[in-house]
């Protein structure tokens, strides 16, 4: 569209170029969030079924927005990822999401571990590697168990050696590896066998609507059966009544994540929240 010259605005309607505009300037923010200290690790409680026990916790990034207040990770994380700024995020998450985890198996649980997101884009970027967390891990004594990484489905399905070769890497480094939002793509099972996964989290749309012997129930338990035997744990999403976690047990779900337990806060929260429950 050369010849458009500069006629070319009015490809877009108002409503788009209000769009394209708002997301460059909320671009521009995160830049300076990044460096600022706007960014801010909220964390979820994962409980181990059985016992109720506390014994893990996912990692999930919030922005303080100075005027917008909080923006969710839905909003900005691609904004992040198309400029660029993730590298930065995504290594800010890992060395907060360390010194955590390296207190908690301290004062909490000798295994606890904090699990964190990698987006496909994040995961896949030309280039980058684990080697600067595998660093950091070793500089701070800390194995890799210490740390889950969630993935989705979509990754491993057009897996090439590039997304393979950093799953080694992962695993090399005794990093484990959780597949999130299971259930929700392309449930291609083949992959399981094939990836060295440890965790499987079924995602919360199964969750939400679990109730005896509905189907959502009978696809939570053959996909517990099925991870058991194939030697992964699995998580549940979304656990939002006590319904919903008693099903879980029976079908002898490992772990449980969702409001029922707890929602994601501020890590000063969280840490506070740990500590009472020790204290029980
Ligand atoms: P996700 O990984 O599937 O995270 C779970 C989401 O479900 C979180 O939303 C959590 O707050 C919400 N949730 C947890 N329990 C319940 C429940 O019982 N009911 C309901 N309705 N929701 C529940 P959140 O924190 O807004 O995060 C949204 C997504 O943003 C995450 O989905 C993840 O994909 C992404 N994200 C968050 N933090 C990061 C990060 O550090 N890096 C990357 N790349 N992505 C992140
Ligand atoms: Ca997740
Ligand atoms: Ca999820
Ligand atoms: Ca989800």
């Amino acid at each position: 569209a050369k010849g458009a010259g500069r006629n070319r605005f009015s490809y877009f309607t108002p409503a788009l170029q209000v769009a394209a505009q708002n997301r460059m300037r909320l671009t521009n923010d995160l830049r300076s969030a990044v460096k600022g200290d706007q960014l801010k690790l909220y964390f979820q409680p994962i409980v181990h079924l059985k016992t109720g026990r506390v014994v893990k916790a996912e990692a999930l990034l919030r922005w303080q927005h100075p005027q917008r207040g909080l923006v969710s990770p839905l909003e900005f994380i691609p904004l992040a990822e198309s400029s660029g700024l993730i590298v930065d995020i995504g290594q800010w998450v890992f060395n907060e999401a360390v010194r955590w985890v390296q207190r908690w198996r301290r004062d909490i649980h000798p295994e606890f571990q904090v699990s964190l997101n990698q987006s496909p884009v994040e995961f896949q970027r030309e280039g980058g590697s684990y080697d600067v967390w595998l660093r950091t891990l070793r500089e701070m004594d800390m194995p890799g168990q210490a740390i889950v990484v969630e993935i989705t489905e979509g990754l491993l399905l057009d897996a090439s050696t590039m997304v393979t070769d950093k799953l080694l890497q992962l695993r090399d480094g005794g990093i484990q590896v959780a597949l999130d939002d299971f259930g929700t793509g392309y449930s291609s099972l083949s992959y399981l066998n094939k990836f060295d996964i440890d965790y499987l989290k079924i995602d919360r749309s199964f969750v939400s609507n679990l109730a005896p012997e509905s189907s959502d129930m009978a696809l939570s338990e053959a996909i517990i059966v099925m991870a058991h035997k194939l030697g992964l744990h699995v998580i549940a999403e979304g656990v939002e009544t006590a319904s919903q976690r008693d099903l879980l047990a029976a079908a002898n779900c490992d772990f449980g994540q969702g409001y029922l337990f707890g929602k994601p806060i501020p890590a000063e929260e969280f840490d506070a929240f740990l500590a009472d429950r020790l204290a029980i």
